[in-house]
């Protein structure tokens, strides 16, 4: 019980539903990520746990509707139960030289990399060089997919996927960024292809199904509404999902990891393993990988933790609060 945490909420001067007190965390990031250096948000406590809500800064209140959905699922209704006791995640490996790919793949010790692609200002050369290192490192029975974030067109990708499979790719996240682009890619390659930015919203998924524009969908539990409203929307959908973070503390990597453990099937590594992006964390017990895997779990949020981070900011309460349908 976290009812004596002296007035904090009150403090805020704003109370979430049921009078719950809604704190507001500020946390740097180790990488720059989506243009941000802090990762900021809320987080509210129910009879159910902890809840987080951190839409990033360009969502609208219709938007951030489904991301306080989540939060309030999180903290009031509780989540559906899990079907497995750890999520394999796969680890990252950003725009970086060869020798350094592959030291991180080492250090990661997961046996599926997702290797950034299509960075701008750099040429071709070094995707195949990093990709080639992480293949090496990883060894022939790894798995390696990469992320080109929407960057290419569809002749580009065409041409770069096939001589990126040399090393023998798992998938391409979102080659191109249109679902027509996607969906003429993907008649082109042998390559599965995901979409990760063309699913932002609750109607996304099905929207990528309908224009066969991808073979596997990205999702992410908070846009979608919590992990009931999205495991509705990946059964409807009925493409294999990759779930991923929104660079969450442990409270809402939880909801993701709730969600990859309530999936019917869960063939491919999780984007959930995201923690190390954060420079600290608002639990004692952070939902860090070990030997590639996340355990199942819900670690509560730790006030000694929670305050190193805590700020105050009525510009997150009134968006909590305008966060509505
Ligand atoms: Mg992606």
């Amino acid at each position: 019980m976290t009812g004596d945490v002296d007035g904090r909420g009150v403090r805020e001067g704003t109370a979430g539903r049921d009078g719950g007190a809604l704190r507001v965390f500020r946390i740097p990031m180790r990488t720059r990520f989506r243009g941000q250096t802090v990762r900021e948000g809320v987080l509210i406590q129910g009879p159910a746990g902890w809840g987080e809500f951190s839409p990033f800064p360009e969502y609208g209140p219709a938007e951030c509707a489904r991301w306080r959905a989540c939060a309030e699922e999180a903290a009031f209704t509780g989540w559906p139960a899990p079907l497995r006791d750890r999520i394999p995640v796969n680890a990252i490996v950003p725009a970086v030289g060869p020798e350094q790919a592959h030291a991180m793949v080492l250090r990661a010790g997961c046996g599926t990399v997702k290797v950034k692609v299509a960075e701008k200002g750099q040429p071709f050369a070094e995707d195949l060089a990093r990709v080639g290192a992480v293949r090496d490192a990883l060894g022939p029975g790894g798995r390696v997919r990469v992320d080109a974030n929407g960057a290419w067109d569809v002749a580009t990708a065409v041409a770069r996927i096939a001589e990126l499979d040399r090393f023998g790719l798992e998938y391409v996240e979102q080659p191109c960024a249109t679902l027509e682009e996607l969906a003429a890619v993907r008649r082109r390659v042998g390559v599965p292809i995901a979409a990760d930015e063309s699913i932002r919203r609750a109607e996304d998924p099905l929207r990528v199904r309908a224009a066969e524009a991808a073979d596997i969908a990205v999702v992410k539990v908070q846009p979608l509404g919590g992990v009931a409203a999205a495991l509705r929307v990946v059964e409807a959908c009925g493409l294999p999902a990759v779930v991923s973070s929104a660079v969450e503390t442990s409270v809402g990597l939880a909801a993701g990891v709730a969600l990859a453990a309530a999936l019917p099937e869960l063939p491919y590594a999780c984007g959930l393993g995201t923690l190390s992006l954060l420079e600290g964390d608002v639990v004692a017990d952070p939902l860090v990988p070990a030997g590639g895997m996340l355990e199942v779990r819900r670690p509560a949020v730790a006030e000694a933790a929670l305050e190193r981070y805590e700020t105050e900011s009525p510009a997150w309460a009134r968006r909590f609060e305008e966060a509505v349908r």
